[in-house]
């Protein structure tokens, strides 16, 4: 593709350009106010589906968090002192986990056009050259914003577009400030050639000083890894490797791509940990593969069935005993941050192509949304279900709103009617982010003024002079 020939004014000669969405000159506002502090919480009277197996679910139940764990699940428990969620009408379960987001892209929404030229990949290349570390923290508010609003209590930002240290710090404040639970994968600049490496001493210094970037735990750093295309490329992997930092790579997503998973197995690079992203063309033998070598795969509909990769393999993965988490990958194709959506299309896709009404249940793919994204990212020992001694990451939602009710049995209501606007209450790591269906410590018409803003002068800078 030649990003010469593209014609960016075409692409972005609509609204953002025209700035009619946006308003007058805002002042960035940057170091927003840390979010809401923990206190001690007793949910109290909701139907609690606590993905963990031994426990069940729980009619009636009650939730209990201290210092940002969970201390208790059950019926009538007692707290005094806690502030307490009435969970009546409610169903609260595990946050939803999500598995690849290219966040930065957030504000590309609604540009990937019609034309081969438009398409996703040359305008998010094009477009991204012209990002700055502002733009950066923007994308980062604003997705990991929406997230949370719609009970997505981790998201995983795959980000391929680190332009300098600036960019990446910029991304993490971004991540801190909303109060999300993240990975961060360091990766190259978009378009970047696979002859350079990515900026293995930032990675380094990045890594080395960990704790400065933590958020107390909430994040942790990764590689976002192009695969072995090249001596640069290994070196990225090597780098990773040695400080001992996950790896996460795209491979066999378009047809003409098949056979990737079969060469980093054949090259001994597929390890325990490691995260494959679309898998959406493999061989049995790619599937015995990703499973031998406890490789996860991150799974995303909606960007695999807009762009035309094809259909997921969710049915196949899971029998081979592959651990399968969800995903958004990026809402200039997904359109949003839909967990809800993406669980149907998961469901729908594989009775689809099975003939068969009970192919896959909604419960696996609730368990796919929440626990075994959860396992898929690592981190299935801390998060993915209310568990005590877990850390509290939940969400509840009304069944009583118009698309919900009358709620039958609680899964099917989740995976077939849920909609983020039934998502009442958000906690992320005992910190109540939602409340009552409103985001607690973001101001929102700023929050979308500011991305806004950063698109349209992206736009502006990207324009042909
Ligand atoms: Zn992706």
């Amino acid at each position: 593709m030649n990003a010469t020939r593209w014609n960016r004014r075409e692409v972005l000669g609509g609204v953002l350009a025209a700035g009619a969405l946006s308003s007058a000159p805002f002042r960035r506002s940057l170091g927003q106010q840390q979010v809401t502090e923990r206190s001690e919480l007793l949910i109290r009277n909701g139907y609690v589906l606590t993905m963990d197996a031994a426990a069940g679910d729980i009619a009636g139940g009650d939730v209990h968090i201290r210092g940002g764990a969970i201390a208790a699940v059950g019926r009538g428990l007692s707290a005094p002192g806690a502030e307490i969620i009435d969970g009546t009408g409610m169903l609260v379960l595990p946050g939803f986990v999500e598995t690849h987001w290219h966040i930065w892209t957030a504000l590309l929404r609604s540009l990937a056009g019609d034309r081969q030229e438009h398409g996703y990949f040359p305008t998010s290349r094009t477009v991204g050259t012209f990002y700055s570390a502002d733009d950066m923290y923007a994308a980062g508010r604003l997705a990991a914003a929406e997230a949370i609003n719609a009970g997505v209590t981790f998201v995983h930002d795959w980000c391929h577009n680190v332009r300098g240290p600036d960019y990446a710090e910029a991304a993490l404040r971004a991540l801190a400030e909303t109060g999300i639970r993240a990975r961060f994968s360091y990766g190259s600049p978009t378009a970047a050639s696979n002859d350079a490496t990515i900026d293995l001493r930032d990675l380094r210094r990045l890594s080395e000083r960990w704790r400065d970037h933590a958020n107390g735990g909430l994040l942790t750093l990764g590689l976002a890894w192009r695969g072995a295309a090249s001596a640069a490329t290994m070196q990225d992997y090597e780098l990773a490797k040695q400080l001992g930092l996950p790896i996460s790579v795209h491979a066999n997503n378009f047809e003409s791509s098949a056979g990737g998973i079969q060469q980093l197995a054949d090259r001994g690079l597929l390890a325990p940990g490691m995260q494959v992203i679309h898998a959406v063309w493999c061989t049995p033998e790619e599937i015995r593969a990703l499973a031998d070598n406890g490789v996860n795969v991150s799974v995303s509909p909606y960007s695999e069935l807009r762009i035309g990769f094809g259909l997921p393999i969710v049915g196949k993965l899971v029998a081979a005993g592959v651990t399968v988490g969800l995903s958004v990958d990026t809402t200039t194709l997904s359109g949003n941050a839909d967990m809800f959506a993406i669980m149907k299309a998961i469901q729908n896709i594989e009775n689809g192509r099975a003939k068969n009404e009970f192919e896959l249940t909604a419960r696996r793919v609730l368990q796919l949304a929440t626990i075994d994204g959860a396992r898929s990212m690592g981190i299935g020992d801390r998060v993915g279900s209310l568990t005590p001694g877990k850390r509290a990451d939940l969400l509840m939602m009304r069944t009583t709103d118009i698309n919900m009710a009358p709620v039958g049995d609680p899964y099917y209501a989740i995976v077939f009617q849920g909609q983020p606007s039934n998502v009442d209450t958000v906690v992320v790591d005992g910190r109540v982010l939602v409340k009552g269906g409103k985001l607690a410590a973001v101001d929102l018409a700023k929050l979308v003024r500011e991305a806004t803003e950063s698109a349209r002068g992206i736009s502006q800078r990207s324009a042909p002079t």
